[in-house]
């Protein structure tokens, strides 16, 4: 994962996702966008008390600086669930151009050229899947709900069933969110996990500096799931950006709590 700055406007890109050659895509940073105090400066949340003007203008931006085009972009209200939705060309505008009414699903996928996926984050995982034999991506949102709910295999499995995909085919990455080093939880969600995987004890530690507190580190998890799915260890990347350590680079919930923007990861297919 590469930090990258064009035009003032800072944001992630991947080494494997983008040798693939057939999609633009990018996480997106705070920095470079027209938001004001907390909010400061490239919001992407319409939900997030911010003026709407400022959070299309931020749209705008961001996608420019990737070659995608705001307009085309599909999104809706995320629900911390596992629902996969499949979007086509007749989606696009939805959340901008026009209200959207896409509500329940946390993740996206199609094999349409010029459909910008959208997931929003503020310390959830933003997880990417490109295809390049068949030409089919996928984008989720994996926060931990998301993540026991094992996200990361039920968007490969629906990949799968729509479009035949191959796991082995598919290039992943896990992006920036809530990393091992920050992310607290108490007994019961650690529970959640250690029953749901059983792998789940490796990426699980007891926290040394609060009694009966636990510590996630859901990219491992989620690194895990995928290969469950049948992705190869090989074909996915990592990030090593904590959203709660880098505050100057990101919003995160934990720590900023509702006065927070959002952040966004984008996903499409080129033409
Ligand atoms: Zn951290």
């Amino acid at each position: 994962m590469k930090l990258c700055e064009k035009n003032g406007v800072k944001f992630f890109t991947f080494e494997n996702i983008e040798k693939t050659g057939i999609v633009n895509h990018c996480f997106s940073t705070r920095v470079g966008g027209v938001s004001e105090g907390k909010l400061s400066s490239l919001n992407l949340g319409y939900n997030r008390g911010d003026n709407r003007e400022r959070v299309s203008e931020n749209f705008r931006r961001i996608c420019q600086v990737n070659d995608m085009d705001h307009r085309e972009m599909v999104f809706g209200k995320q629900i911390h669930g596992t629902k996969i939705k499949t979007v086509t060309k007749n989606d696009c505008g939805c959340g901008v151009v026009f209200e959207s009414k896409i509500t329940d699903f946390d993740g996206y996928i199609t094999n349409e050229p010029d459909v910008v996926l959208v997931t929003f984050h503020a310390d959830c995982v933003p997880l990417f899947f490109v295809d390049p034999i068949k030409n089919v991506i996928g984008l989720s949102h994996s926060g931990w709900k998301g993540t026991v709910g094992k996200m990361a295999k039920v968007t490969v499995q629906e990949m799968q069933k729509v479009f035949g995909c191959n796991p082995q085919n598919i290039v992943a990455a896990i992006g920036p969110s809530i990393g091992g080093c920050c992310f607290q939880v108490d007994k019961p969600v650690a529970d959640e996990f250690m029953s749901e995987m059983i792998f789940a004890s490796k990426y699980i530690c007891n926290d040394e500096s609060s009694e009966g507190k636990f510590k996630i580190d859901l990219w491992g998890v989620n690194r895990e799931l995928m290969i469950e799915a049948g992705i190869l260890p090989e074909n996915i990347e990592v990030t090593n950006y904590c959203t709660m350590c880098h505050d100057d680079l990101f919003y995160s919930h934990r720590k900023m709590g509702e006065e927070r923007g959002s952040l966004a990861a984008f996903l499409s297919l080129k033409s």
